[in-house]
C-alpha cells in the first residue's frame, strides 16, 4: 500500500522533542528549531489538527543557570535544576510561539497525576479545553516534586502515557537528534540502517543501543519501550530527526520518514488507563481454569473461585496484576475487594460473599470492564 494513504490523518498529535533539539551542549537555546517547530504546528493547528507538545530541556537549561557549563549533575541537583530551567524553557518557547500566534500553556506533572484516576481525569479536562481554546499545551515532568516513585523516568514515556491515557491522540511523534531507530548505532557503525517500519507487538529492543546525553535521560531503548507503551494501546509512533524540514507535517501526512511503529487495535480509554498504569498494589494469583476464562474472546470476569493465592496489601479499587501459577502476567484490573476481603472468599463461590465478608458485595474480584489482558494475552485472544 502506498505510504502517502495507508494511514488516516490523525485529529491529534502528541509531539515530543528531546533536549538535544531544544538547546545546545551549553544550555543556550537552538532558535531555528524552536521557531520551525513553532510554524509546523501552528499549519498543523490551521489544518485543524490538536497538538500537545512534550518538551525538555529543563534540567539543561538550568544546569547553565545554576552550575558551571559541563558539570555533570548529581540526581540531588536535577530537581533545582529543573526548577531554575523550566521558566526560562517556557520562554524560549513562549518566544517562539509568539512569533506565529499561539499562545502555549505549561502543564506541569508526574506519574502519580496520570495513576491517580481523578487526577487524570481532571488534567485531561484541562488539556481538552486548552485544545478547544486553540491554545497549545506544552508539557514536562514536574521535575522538582518527581521522586522514584512517581517520576515517568524520561519525557518518551510521560508523552506515551499523556498520548494513551491524558488526550488520547492517533499519533505520538517522538523527535530527537537521530533519525530513527537504527540495526545499530549509527555514530558508531556506518553499516547500520535505519528500520522504517515496526509491526504491531514486533520486538526491537534488541536494536536499541546509545544513551541519552548527559541532560537527558531517554535514549533509544527508552524510546522503543515507551513507543510500545503507545503502540500496545493503539497509538501509532513515529521517531524521527527533528532536525528534518517540515518533519511533524510529513509524518501526519503518512510520508515514511524516521521509524514507523504501527498500533494494535485501539483500546477504549478506561482500558487504555489500565493499561499505563504503572503502579500496582498487590497481585491475585489463579488457575487455569480462570485464566482460560479471562484470556478467551469474550472474556469473563474474574471470580472468587478461580483465585488460589493473594500477594501484597491492597484496597477495593486498587490495581492489581493477575497472573498464572506459573507466575506469567495475564491482565491487571481494578480490584473490588481489598487484600484481607479477598484471600477470605478465595477458592468459595460468589454466592457466599456475604456470608464469609458479613455484608454485600459485587460478586467478581475483578470485573472485566476493569480489566485489560497484558499484550501477549490480548493477542492470542
Ligand atoms: N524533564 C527533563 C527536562 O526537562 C527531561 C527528561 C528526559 O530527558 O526525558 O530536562
Amino acid at each position: 500500500m502506498d505510504a502517502e494513504t495507508e494511514f488516516a490523518e490523525p485529529r491529534r498529535v502528541v509531539v515530543k522533542v528531546g533536549t538535544r533539539l531544544v538547546i545546545d551542549t551549553d544550555g543556550e537555546p537552538h532558535r531555528d528549531f524552536l521557531e520551525r517547530l513553532a510554524g509546523e504546528i501552528r499549519a498543523l493547528m490551521d489544518d485543524g489538527i490538536e497538538v500537545v507538545l512534550v518538551t525538555s530541556g529543563a534540567v539543561g537549561v538550568g544546569r547553565r543557570l545554576l552550575f558551571e557549563p559541563g558539570k555533570r549533575l548529581r540526581a540531588r541537583e536535577r530537581p533545582s535544576a529543573a526548577a531554575a530551567g523550566q521558566p526560562v524553557l517556557m520562554r524560549y518557547w513562549a518566544e517562539a510561539l509568539d512569533g506565529v500566534g499561539l499562545t502555549p500553556a505549561q502543564v506541569l506533572l508526574t506519574q502519580d497525576d496520570v495513576v491517580n484516576r481523578r487526577r487524570c481525569m481532571r488534567l485531561r479536562e484541562t488539556l481538552e479545553d486548552l485544545l478547544g481554546w486553540g491554545v497549545l499545551p506544552v508539557l514536562n515532568e514536574n521535575d522538582s516534586v518527581s521522586v522514584e516513585s512517581v517520576t515517568f523516568g524520561e519525557n518518551d514515556l510521560l508523552a506515551a502515557m499523556v498520548a494513551v491515557a491524558i488526550t488520547p491522540a492517533e499519533l505520538l511523534v517522538i523527535l530527537s537528534d537521530q533519525e530513527g531507530l537504527f540495526t545499530a548505532d549509527p555514530r558508531t557503525d556506518p553499516e547500520s540502517d535505519l528500520i522504517c517500519r515496526v509491526e504491531p507487538g514486533e520486538d526491537v529492543s534488541h536494536y536499541a543501543s546509545g544513551a541519552g546525553g548527559p541532560e537527558s535521560l531517554g535514549g533509544m531503548s527508552r524510546k522503543i519501550e515507551a513507543a510500545r507503551t503507545a503502540t500496545d494501546c493503539g497509538i501509532r509512533v513515529v521517531i524521527a530527526d527533528g532536525n528534518a524540514k517540515g518533519i511533524v507535517q510529513r509524518i501526519v501526512r503518512g510520508e515514511q520518514v524516521g521509524t514507523c511503529m504501527l498500533a494494535r487495535p485501539r483500546l477504549p480509554s478506561r482500558k487504555a488507563w489500565l493499561a499505563v498504569h504503572l503502579m500496582p498494589a498487590g497481585t491475585v494469583v489463579v488457575d487455569d481454569g480462570a485464566r482460560r476464562a479471562l484470556t478467551q474472546e469474550d472474556g469473563a470476569s474474574l471470580l472468587p473461585s478461580g483465585v488460589v493465592r493473594v500477594v501484597g496489601h491492597f484496597q477495593p479499587g486498587d490495581l492489581v496484576t493477575i497472573e498464572d501459577a506459573q507466575g506469567r502476567d495475564i491482565a491487571r484490573g481494578l480490584v473490588n475487594f481489598s487484600s484481607d476481603e479477598t484471600r477470605t472468599i478465595m477458592g468459595e463461590h460468589s454466592s457466599r460473599i456475604p456470608e464469609l465478608l458479613g455484608r454485600e458485595g459485587p460478586t467478581e474480584v475483578v470485573h472485566r470492564d476493569d480489566m485489560v489482558l497484558s499484550a501477549n494475552e490480548a493477542t492470542q485472544a
